[in-house]
């Protein structure tokens, strides 16, 4: 099957970018959220890309206009799948709610059609059974900012058709994605199974008292070679998500409740990281 058509379900922070951003290389897209109101955000999310795609990666207005040209919105399912040769689910990261949903996508789809979701943590084997189609759905994560952060984790469950697989690589490498293929299920894919770790220790150190937050970066950047260290890592993330994070990894792993306490403190103090200009240094 060659994927032309792509409905985008959800059209929250990552869906609208994913949206624009297939649109952007030429499919036709469809964005469905559940109401109009969600519907007109998505326009506004959606059109409120243009500043970032002309600054980062140099896109002209009349490139910009064409992507949106390629874009159709629907808050009907049944309508906004008619055609899909392919879904990408991002719709909040409640399994509940993904379950409902795909529930209903599998009577409303093409038989044919391939499902994605871009869960950050919830294993495609979850859900497969009720998509109605456990060989035809995958997981596929994009990256907060996709134009930019252009990875897509591609990760089957046991049950995705080996052709399935590839077909999906292809359309990430076809909408400018560098695909990362991960051979089995795993919760936090590649990247996030290596970072979280990375922050959790150099938080431990920092809350214990080793040593402060610019000397763990400075050692991080100075043996490795790389180019941030932990600290900045957080700032760009945003100090308010890595402190979400960092409370759910403390259930499992008290040695984490100094740092969460110490977070805490700075979402008072109003350091969110980068975009408020001061986190763990100043912007
Ligand atoms: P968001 O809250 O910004 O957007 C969710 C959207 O889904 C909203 O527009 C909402 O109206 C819509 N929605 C709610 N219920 C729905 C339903 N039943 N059917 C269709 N649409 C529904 O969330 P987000 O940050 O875009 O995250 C969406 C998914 O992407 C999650 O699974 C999340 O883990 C994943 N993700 C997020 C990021 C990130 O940086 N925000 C990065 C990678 C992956």
């Amino acid at each position: 099957m060659t994927i032309k058509n792509v409905t985008v379900a959800g059209s929250g922070v990552l869906g609208s970018q994913i949206a624009f951003q297939t649109a952007f290389k030429g499919f036709n897209v469809t964005v469905y959220d559940i109401n109009e109101e969600a519907i007109n955000k998505a326009k506004d999310r959606i059109k409120g890309l243009r500043h970032s795609y002309k600054q980062d990666i140099a896109a002209t207005d009349e490139d910009f206009e064409k992507g949106l040209a390629n874009i159709s919105y629907s808050w009907d399912l049944a309508k906004a799948v008619s055609n899909a040769d392919l879904v990408i689910e991002a719709i909040p990261e409640r399994p509940d709610i993904k379950k409902d949903f795909y529930k209903k996508l599998a009577k409303l789809a093409p038989k044919e059609a391939i499902f994605t979701s871009n869960s950050s943590t919830l294993i495609p084997s979850m859900f497969m059974e009720d998509t109605g189609r456990p060989a035809q759905f995958l997981n596929m994560h994009f990256a907060n900012q996709v134009w930019l952060n252009n990875t897509a984790e591609i990760m089957g469950s046991p049950k995705t058709d080996p052709d399935i697989y590839k077909e999906t690589v292809q359309f990430a490498r076809n909408i400018g994605m560098i695909p990362i293929q991960l051979k089995k299920e795993q919760p936090g894919y590649i990247l996030n199974s290596m970072l979280i770790p990375l922050l959790n220790a150099a938080q431990y150190l920092w809350a214990d008292g080793v040593a402060d937050p610019q000397m763990i970066d400075k050692t991080w950047v100075a043996a490795t070679g790389a180019p941030f260290g932990p600290f900045s890592i957080i700032d760009i993330i945003g100090v308010r998500t890595d402190y979400n994070i960092t409370l759910e990894e403390a259930k499992s792993n008290p040695k984490l409740e100094p740092a969460v306490k110490k977070l805490k403190e700075m979402l008072d103090e109003g350091k969110l990281g980068k975009e408020a200009g001061e986190g763990f240094y100043k912007y």
